[in-house]
C-alpha cells in the first residue's frame, strides 16, 4: 500500500475511535450526573460512601481516557474531581458544603455539550515509520575511496555478502550517484589524496544536504583521538583503520541494518477500556509494532503462550482483578520472567503506584499518555528485552542459534516435512584447516573468519531457514521445503562465495574454504539425519575439502 494512503487510513481509524469515544461519553456523562444527584439526596452514610466510591471509579476511568481522544480539559477536570472524591473517601467525613460544590462541578462536567469527536492526529512516529522503509533484501552501499584497489576489494567483498555496493574514486562521482539514488549506508575514506578536502569535511557537507541520513562508516589511516572525535560528531557508526578488515566492516553494517529494520516488536495490551486499548494499538502498530489487545483479563495466560509478546502493557485498575495481581500470575511462569511489564494507570497516588510496581512490574506510564511517549517507552523496553533475550539464547560470537536450539529446530522441521510431505534438508558445514588460520594469524582473526561465515550464511539463506553454531567452527542449518539436490546447489554457491572473501591480518591477506555435507532423508530420526549430514561432510573432507557432498539416501 502506498504510504500516503496508509497514513490517511490510520487517520480515518483514529478519527473513528474518537467518534466512538464521544458517543460513549454521551451515555456515561448523564450516568455520572445521576450518581451525583443520588449522592446529594442520600442521607445514609453507608449509601453515601457507596455512591462516592462509584463516582470515584467513573471519574478515574474518564481521567485516564479523555485526554487520549482529544478531550484534554474534560480529562483534567475529571482528574481533579477524582482526587477530591478520593480525599473524602480517605477522611470518610462528608462535609455538606464542600459536597455541594463537588456535585455542582460534576453536573457541569456531565453537561459538557460539545462532544463532537476532537480531531485526533496521527503521531509523528507514524510518519517516521512509514517514511523509512529500509530495503531489507538488498542494501545499497556507496564507498568513497580514492585508492582504486582498496575500494574495489571492499566493493567485491560486500557484493559477495549480498549487498549492492558501488565504489567511487572522487567526491564528484559520488555526488552524481547520490543525486540519482540515496544509499542505505555510506563508507567514506578520511584521506582523499585527490582533493584538498578531507573525507570527513566532504561527508559533513554531504550529510547536511541529505533528507535522511544513512548509517555512515569511516575508513582511515589516522587512528588518532581528534579524527575519531570528528567522526563521532558527524554521527559515524563505525571507524576502521586501514588495511580494512572487510569482514568486520560487514559485521558492523549488518548490525546497523538489523537495528533499523528488524522484525517488529510484539506488544500485548490488557485494558478493559476497549476504545482506549484500540487507540494504543493503532498508535503502536503505526510505529511498526505487532500489537494484540485483550479486554478480559482471564484470557491473558493463553494469549501470552500463543502470541509470545516481548512487552506487556497492563492496565492497573480493571473490574475483576488488578494489573499487579495479573503481573504476579505471569511471573509464576519461569518462561515469562523476562517479559517487561509496563503498567498503564490513571493513578496519581505515587504510594499506590509504588506498591503495585514492586509486586512484579518494570515501569509505569500515567494515563493519558502522549502517543509519542507511549511509542518511545514501549520501543525502548522492547529493544532492551530483545537484546537480552538474544544474548541469552544466541551464540555470542555469531548471533546464531546455540547447539541445543538448532538441534531442536532440525527435529521440528523434520516433523513438519513428514506432515506436509514436502522435503527438508539438513546441512553440516565445517571450515577447512581452521587450526592453521588460528596458528598463523591468531585467534582473534580466526574469530573474524567464523563471524564472516555466519554473516554470509544469514545473508544467503532464507528467513525460514534455521542456522546454528554447532561447535567451534562447525555450523548446522536446516532448510525446509528444499530438496537435497537444491540444497547442494545453494551450498555450493555459498562455498564459492566464501572462498572468494579476502581476509586480512598483520601477516597479509588470505582466503579460507569450507566443506559441507547435506542430508535430506525425512524417514530418519532427527539425530540420524544430523549424523548423515556429518558423514557427508567427512566425505567432502576426504575428497580434498572445499566441496559439498550429498548423503546417500
Ligand atoms: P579440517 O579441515 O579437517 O576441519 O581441519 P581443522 O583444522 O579445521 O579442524 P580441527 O577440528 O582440527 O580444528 C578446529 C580448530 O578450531 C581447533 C580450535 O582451536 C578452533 N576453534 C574452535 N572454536 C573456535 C573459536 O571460537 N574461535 C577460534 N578462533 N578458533 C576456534
Ligand atoms: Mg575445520
Ligand atoms: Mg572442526
Amino acid at each position: 500500500m502506498d504510504r500516503q494512503k496508509q497514513l490517511a487510513d490510520l487517520q480515518v481509524q483514529l478519527q473513528l475511535l474518537g467518534e466512538q469515544f464521544a458517543k460513549r461519553l454521551k451515555e456515561e456523562l448523564p450516568q455520572l450526573a445521576d450518581r451525583a444527584r443520588q449522592l446529594e439526596r442520600s442521607s445514609d452514610p453507608a449509601e453515601q460512601l457507596e455512591h462516592l466510591q462509584e463516582l470515584r471509579n467513573q471519574l478515574h476511568k474518564l481521567a485516564g481516557s479523555a485526554g487520549t481522544f482529544g478531550f484534554k480539559e474534560l480529562g483534567d477536570q475529571a482528574r481533579s474531581l477524582e482526587q477530591q472524591s478520593q480525599q473524602w473517601l480517605s477522611s470518610l467525613e462528608l462535609q455538606r458544603k464542600g459536597l455541594e460544590t463537588f456535585i455542582d462541578d460534576i453536573q457541569m462536567l456531565a453537561g459538557t455539550s460539545d462532544l463532537c469527536a476532537a480531531v485526533v492526529t496521527a503521531p509523528s512516529s507514524v510518519e517516521m515509520s512509514l517514511n523509512s522503509s529500509p530495503n531489507e533484501d538488498c542494501h545499497l552501499i556507496y564507498i568513497l575511496e580514492d585508492e582504486e584497489s582498496v575500494g574495489e576489494s571492499i566493493r567485491r567483498t560486500l557484493s559477495t555478502f549480498g549487498y549492492q555496493a558501488s565504489h567511487f574514486a572522487s567526491t564528484a562521482e559520488l555526488d552524481e550517484a547520490i543525486a540519482r539514488l540515496s544509499p542505505d549506508a555510506l563508507i567514506v575514506d578520511v584521506n582523499l589524496g585527490n582533493t584538498q578536502q578531507s573525507g570527513l569535511e566532504y561527508a559533513s557537507s554531504l550529510l547536511a544536504r541529505l533528507p535522511k541520513v544513512p548509517p555512515f562508516l569511516v575508513l582511515t589511516t589516522q587512528n588518532d583521538f581528534d579524527t575519531q572525535l570528528q567522526a563521532a560528531r558527524l554521527g559515524a557508526v563505525g571507524f576502521f583503520s586501514k588495511p580494512v578488515d572487510v569482514a568486520k566492516l560487514e559485521s558492523r553494517l549488518e548490525r546497523c541494518f538489523a537495528q533499523q529494520g528488524g522484525t517488529p516488536y510484539r506488544v500485548l495490551i490488557i485494558d478493559d477500556d476497549y476504545e482506549l486499548a484500540s487507540h494504543y494499538r493503532l498508535v503502536l502498530s503505526s510505529a511498526n509494532m505487532l500489537v494484540e489487545v485483550i479486554n478480559e483479563p482471564n484470557r491473558i495466560l493463553e494469549t501470552i503462550a500463543r502470541f509470545n509478546p516481548e512487552v506487556l502493557l497492563l492496565d492497573v485498575n480493571m473490574p475483576d482483578c488488578s494489573g499487579p495481581e495479573l503481573a504476579q500470575m505471569i511471573r509464576f511462569n519461569d518462561d515469562w520472567i523476562r517479559i517487561p511489564i509496563i503498567y498503564l494507570s490513571a493513578e496519581t497516588d505515587i504510594g499506590l503506584q509504588m506498591n503495585a510496581l514492586l509486586k512484579a512490574g518494570d515501569d509505569f506510564v500515567t494515563k493519558p499518555i502522549a502517543d509519542k511517549s507511549l511509542v518511545a517507552t514501549v520501543f525502548a523496553r522492547a529493544q532492551r528485552a530483545r537484546l537480552l533475550s538474544n544474548a541469552l539464547s544466541r551464540d555470542s560470537l555469531t548471533g546464531l542459534l546455540k547447539h541445543a536450539d538448532i538441534k531442536e529446530q532440525v527435529a521440528v522441521e523434520k516433523e513438519r516435512a513428514l506432515r506436509t510431505g514436502k522435503p527438508v534438508s539438513v546441512v553440516m558445514l565445517d571450515i577447512d584447516h581452521f587450526k592453521k588460520v588460528n596458528d598463523l594469524h591468531g585467534h582473534a582473526v580466526g574469530d573474524n573468519v567464523i563471524r564472516a561465515l555466519a554473516n554470509l550464511l544469514r545473508q544467503r539463506l532464507r528467513r525460514v531457514d534455521a542456522i546454528g553454531r554447532y561447535g567451534g567452527e562447525e555450523f548446522l542449518a536446516v532448510l525446509p521445503e528444499c530438496s537435497g539436490t537444491q540444497a547442494v546447489q545453494i551450498l555450493d554457491e555459498i562455498r564459492q562465495q566464501f572462498s572468494r572473501i579476502s581476509f586480512s591480518s598483520g601477516i597479509g591477506d588470505f582466503n579460507v574454504s569450507l566443506s559441507a555435507g547435506v542430508a535430506s532423508c525425512v524417514e530418519l530420526e532427527a539425530d540420524a539425519l544430523i549424523y548423515a549430514a556429518d558423514k557427508a561432510l567427512y566425505a567432502a573432507k576426504n575428497a580434498g575439502r572445499n566441496k559439498v557432498c550429498l548423503a546417500e539416501a
